[in-house]
């Protein structure tokens, strides 16, 4: 049982956006009752709420009344603290994915995340904040440092090429750099072995957020409310009521979704073992307009990467995360960690050293210089939700009349939040009995793939997992992965060797 810490590190996403919603709160006191309530302020709890106004906008019904609870500053959380890459996981969990679910299973989990780019591109477009929240899409790539990396990579593009064809819908979106100096110019990454590239997507998820929001405030159906952590909340009463607890006071409603992430669990003990804390770090740096062509990640091995995007004028500054050649000497620092109010020893100096090593005719100073100061947002800490069978947990609770959830996106929500919240929303409007209409915008899109399904078989197979064991097993693989020497070079020693 976790709530989110209420002194999280500053991130600067947060902190630049300089928000009129930050702290909002629609009404001084809480209503006594409303249709749906819905926990978490983050990206899943705002595309539902859009979602919900979208499905009954146009269709003469009454659209429910919505109350949105959330603990911190509004997307204080995941979302607010994130990378800001909306790239699907477009080839590189092919094998794993396959042999779990076989090719034709895999293909479907691809093309989901793949359709989440038309799916922003569409919304944003209708919606016109496409610049307000800094959207565009253009190519990534996943930059191979070793050749234990490289083999890695192109063997899940082989094997997808193998099982799909080389004209496969999927196969077609990726492609291999093979000449070590073609794909050192693409990545701009320094020593790059090779590279696959795919198409993806870059956005500002916090003013992504606070954009849709403003928007389902606008229309007038939603109690958005700030500062607000749920305590409790009940079963279904035998009037059909839920009740829900809050620091502010109690709230009766006829459903609750829960988007609450990692937090999930506080509220609904069934996914205690199921969902975990992962903590990751992340740093803004300053740099020339447009210096970044590309969205991109750096592999050393299957744990050691960085990932980065730059955001565009008048910000241009760049969004690293990873670190984790030095994290990864102290996996108990970030695996099952729940410790956002602090930073990480020694990151914030990693990050500044990181574009004079990797990045190709840096023209920035050395060290880097950050968005803000490390205390203001320049490098911050940020809490992801692991899933233990690394899949989402999505739909109605089993068990538990009038609940909904979509948490456990596993550190990789941005490409498979949005049309898992169209997926929940429907059965959201059924279980109110309002009528309503999916919107022209979901209508192209498969909604959700099986393993997302929040089954009662699912979640009872998982329940009887020995979740230490699994965590004793990543503590050692990236324990190995410390031994190898790109996690020794001196930038990557813990501080407390070099002291
Ligand atoms: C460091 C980091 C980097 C990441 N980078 C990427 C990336 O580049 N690309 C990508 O696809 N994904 C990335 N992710 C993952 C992505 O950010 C998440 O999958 C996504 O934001 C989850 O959205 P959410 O709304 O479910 O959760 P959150 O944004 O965490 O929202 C949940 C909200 O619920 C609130 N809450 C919880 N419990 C309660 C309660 N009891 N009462 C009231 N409120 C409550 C929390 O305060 C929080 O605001 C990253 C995550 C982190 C932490």
């Amino acid at each position: 049982m976790v709530l989110p810490v209420n002194n999280p590190t500053k991130s600067y996403w947060i902190e630049a956006a300089e928000s009129p919603l930050r702290d909002f709160r629609s009404t001084v006191d809480l209503p006594k009752e409303t249709d749906v309530v819905i926990v978490g302020s983050g990206y899943t709890g705002a595309t539902t709420a859009y979602w919900l106004h979208k499905y009954t906008a146009n269709n003469g019904s009454t659209p429910p009344h919505m109350l949105m609870l959330e603990a911190r500053d509004i997307c204080g959380g995941a979302t607010g603290r994130n990378g800001g890459q909306l790239r699907p996981h477009a080839y590189s969990r092919y094998p794993a994915w396959s042999s779990r679910f076989g090719a034709d299973g895999a293909h479907t989990l691809i093309k989901h995340e793949m359709a989440h780019l038309p799916a922003f591109r569409d919304l944003l477009s209708e919606e016109g904040i496409t610049e307000e929240v800094c959207f565009k899409l253009g190519e990534t790539f996943d930059a191979a440092m070793t050749e234990e990396a490289w083999t890695r990579l192109k063997t899940a593009y082989e094997d997808m090429k193998n099982d799909h064809g080389e004209n496969g819908d999927v196969i077609r979106d990726c492609r291999l750099i093979e000449d070590p100096i073609a794909a050192e110019e693409f990545t701009q990454m320094k020593g790059c072995l090779g590279a696959v590239v795919h198409p993806a997507g870059q956005v500002w998820p916090y003013k992504l957020i606070h954009a849709l929001l403003r928007i389902v405030l606008n229309a007038g159906n939603l109690n958005l409310q700030a500062h607000t952590p749920v305590m409790n909340v009940s079963e279904r009463d035998a009037s059909g009521w839920i009740t829900v607890k809050t620091s502010r006071g109690d709230v009766r409603t006829k459903a609750v979704v829960h988007a609450t992430n990692r937090w999930a669990s506080h509220l609904l003990p069934d996914f205690d073992n199921l969902i975990f804390a992962g903590r990751g770090s992340l740093a803004a740096i300053k740099a020339p307009e447009g210096f970044i062509k590309h969205t991109g990640a750096q592999h050393w091995d299957s744990v050691v990467n960085n990932y980065h995007v730059q955001i565009p004028a008048p910000y241009n500054t760049i969004i690293v995360g990873g670190a984790r050649q030095l994290l990864v000497h102290d996996p108990r620092s970030y695996l099952r960690n729940d410790s956002e109010d602090k930073q990480f020893d020694g990151v914030p100096e990693f990050y500044q050293s990181w574009p004079a090593s990797d990045i190709v005719g840096w023209k920035g100073e050395d060290p880097a210089e950050l968005g803000k100061r490390v205390s203001e947002g320049g490098c911050w800490t940020g809490i992801t939700s692991s899933s233990i069978d690394a899949f989402p947990f999505v739909g109605a609770v089993p068990d538990h009349t009038g609940h909904f959830v979509a948490a456990g996106f596993s550190g990789h929500g941005m490409p498979r939040i949005l049309l898992s919240a169209a997926h929940i929303t429907p059965l959201i409007l059924q279980f109110l009995k309002i009528t309503f209409t999916p919107p022209a915008l979901v209508a192209p899109y498969p909604l959700l793939p099986g393993p997302f399904h929040a089954t009662a078989e699912r979640i009872k197979k998982l329940q009887k997992l020995d979740a230490t064991e699994v965590f004793e097993k990543t503590v050692k693989a990236d324990l190995e992965s410390a031994r190898k020497s790109f996690c020794n070079d001196a930038r990557s020693r813990p501080r407390s060797d070099q002291a």
